[in-house]
């Protein structure tokens, strides 16, 4: 039975001309060698592969693919090699925003089949072998399901791939306690750009194992990932308070990050909202926790600034623990300077925490937000800028809100590992920004060009500013802005590139490099 399906040239040919004529170069490769492939896939295929979240480009590629087994993908890889233009993409769950899983006129693997299933494994401690197609959704239900076991360090939104964060960071609440996402796998299986299945981890292959961690796809495609495990907690004390101050709110954020053990939440997160109680998206109606749990702006004093601030935090417990829970939650509060009487507080499964944005997905496709294009944009700022950042970016230029959230919260820059590709900032301390932007359906073109624009003025602020920051899940188009974006370790980019990827045939719509002729 084919396990590569394959598109027809004509139904790709088809989508271009429905719309997308200026994409069409690149499609003299997509019939080059493709008909050692397999057989073929369906129009809508091609169309998915041609789109992602951000929904602000659309490039075909030539076929789509659906590789059930490593040696689908190292087949994919090999004809690729062997043909004179062809690139090879793997797509993930596309929810990259930039075209980053795309591959003009080439080949998208679309990793979600990959096999076989997870499985246990026991290696010094507890680990779950992992197809990089796999949601973490997915790893989550079955690690709690069966074995009552979970990863520690986790993403907002659960309907990524492993291998899609792997290839980023996978930043949330749990990072500035476990690190992100990359900094806990011990073991990854890649199919690097020469056609080879190698296996990795931090004392085999060691090089390729942290060039793959937030390699943006340009070194290999992972086709598994082992990650470590831990008892799952049954509940969690989920907690929102509320901020008048950014001083205030940051000092908090940054003194809990610090906190280890017992002293510390098991997630810390953050974010700024409008002060504002007829804006449904970004004012007063934002911080709830659950439907029905009441906000009280009566709390807030008379003269107040445009932007206020919601540090949202988490501590894990069992049901019989829970009596201790109040103690603890208020003794951990006591120091913090947040208003008063603007304190939420559900206790809920560790599930239904993790889930949480997925059900924030259910209500943006069902008010049509989640299909309009998202113009998101996430930067890593040193906690030396982030003051003035607030003062710039978030009370001017952000006043009015995005559309949706506006996370802003500290992170440990000792948590990541400096042999991974990622780029951070150089200071120990620096916060995620993700401005999570969300058009509404009928707001038009130009809601979408302001989004941008603005998306580009901050930018230019952080750049003019001379601030210490990097763009998070970044989109560049030219050598010199990529250059920049990797700093001094970009000569070992580079280098990596040339001993993974030589005509650097992988991951096309990162446009970091050209293939080869
Ligand atoms: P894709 O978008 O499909 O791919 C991303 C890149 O990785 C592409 O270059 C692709 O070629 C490459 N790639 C994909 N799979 C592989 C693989 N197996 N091997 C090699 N390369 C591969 N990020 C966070 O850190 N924290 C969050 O809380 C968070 N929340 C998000 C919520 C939403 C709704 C969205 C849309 C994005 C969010 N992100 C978050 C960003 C997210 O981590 C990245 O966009 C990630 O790339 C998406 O994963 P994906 O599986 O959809 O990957």
């Amino acid at each position: 039975m084919p396990t590569i399906m394959i598109a027809y040239v004509e139904q790709r040919q088809r989508l271009v001309s429905d719309g997308d004529a200026e994409h069409s170069d690149g499609g003299d490769a997509g019939q080059e060698n493709i008909g050692a492939l397999g057989v073929a896939a369906a129009a809508g295929d091609i169309a998915l592969a041609a789109r992602d979240f951000g929904g602000m480009v659309f490039i075909p590629p030539a076929t789509l693919l659906r590789p059930s087994k490593t040696d689908d993908v190292v087949r994919a890889v090999c004809v690729a090699r062997r043909s004179s233009r062809l690139t090879v993409a793997a797509r993930g769950n596309g929810h990259s925003v930039g075209g980053q899983a795309m591959a003009r006129g080439g080949v998208v693997l679309d990793m979600r089949d990959l096999g076989p299933p997870m499985e246990l494994v026991r290696c010094g401690g507890v680990a779950a072998d992992v197809p990089a197609g796999a949601l973490w959704e997915e790893v989550l239900e079955w690690g709690v399901r069966n074995h009552g076991m979970a990863p520690t360090s986790w993403t907002d939104y659960l309907r990524l791939t492993v291998g899609g964060t792997l290839s980023n960071g996978g930043i949330s609440g749990q990072a500035f306690r476990h690190g992100p996402q990359v900094a806990n796998v011990a073991e990854l299986e890649v199919v690097t750009g020469d056609g080879e299945r190698r296996v990795c981890s931090p004392s085999l292959c060691s090089d390729l194992f942290f060039a793959a961690l937030g390699g943006l796809g340009q070194f290999g495609v992972i086709t598994r990932a082992r990650i470590p495990l831990v008892p799952a907690p049954k509940m969690v004390r989920w907690i929102r308070v509320v901020y008048k101050e950014f001083e205030e709110y940051a000092g908090d954020a940054e003194w809990l990050v610090t906190r280890a053990g017992s002293e510390a939440f098991d997630y810390v997160e953050g974010f700024a909202f409008v002060n504002d109680v007829s804006d449904p998206v970004n004012g007063w109606a934002s911080v709830p926790i659950l439907p029905g749990s009441v906000f009280e702006p009566a709390k807030i004093p008379a003269v107040s600034e445009p932007i206020l601030y919601c540090l949202e935090l988490a501590l894990h417990h069992n049901h019989r623990e829970a009596a201790g829970v109040d103690e603890r939650v208020k003794e951990m509060l006591w120091p913090l300077r947040y208003m008063r009487g603007l304190v939420l507080a559900a206790d809920v499964s560790y599930v239904d925490f993790l889930s949480r944005v997925g059900r924030a997905e259910e209500e943006a496709r069902a008010n049509g937000t989640w299909a309009t294009p998202h113009p998101w944009l996430n930067i890593l700022v040193s906690s030396s800028d982030i003051a003035d950042f607030d003062r710039t970016v978030f009370k001017r230029i952000l006043r009015r809100g995005v559309g949706g959230p506006m996370l802003v919260y500290p992170l440990l820059r000792s948590k990541w590992d400096p042999r991974m590709s990622v780029a951070v900032p150089e200071s120990e301390m620096f916060y995620l920004v993700a401005l999570l932007r969300f058009i509404a359906p009928r707001a038009g073109d130009a809601a979408l060009e302001e989004a941008v624009a603005q998306n580009r003025e901050i930018i230019g602020c952080c750049r003019s500013k001379g601030y210490d920051f990097k763009v998070y899940v970044p989109h560049y188009e030219s050598e010199a802005d990529w250059a920049r974006h990797f700093g001094r370790d970009w000569a070992r980019f580079v280098e990596r590139k040339r001993r993974y990827d030589p005509i650097a045939i992988l991951a096309p719509g990162q446009t970091i490099f050209a293939r080869a002729e």
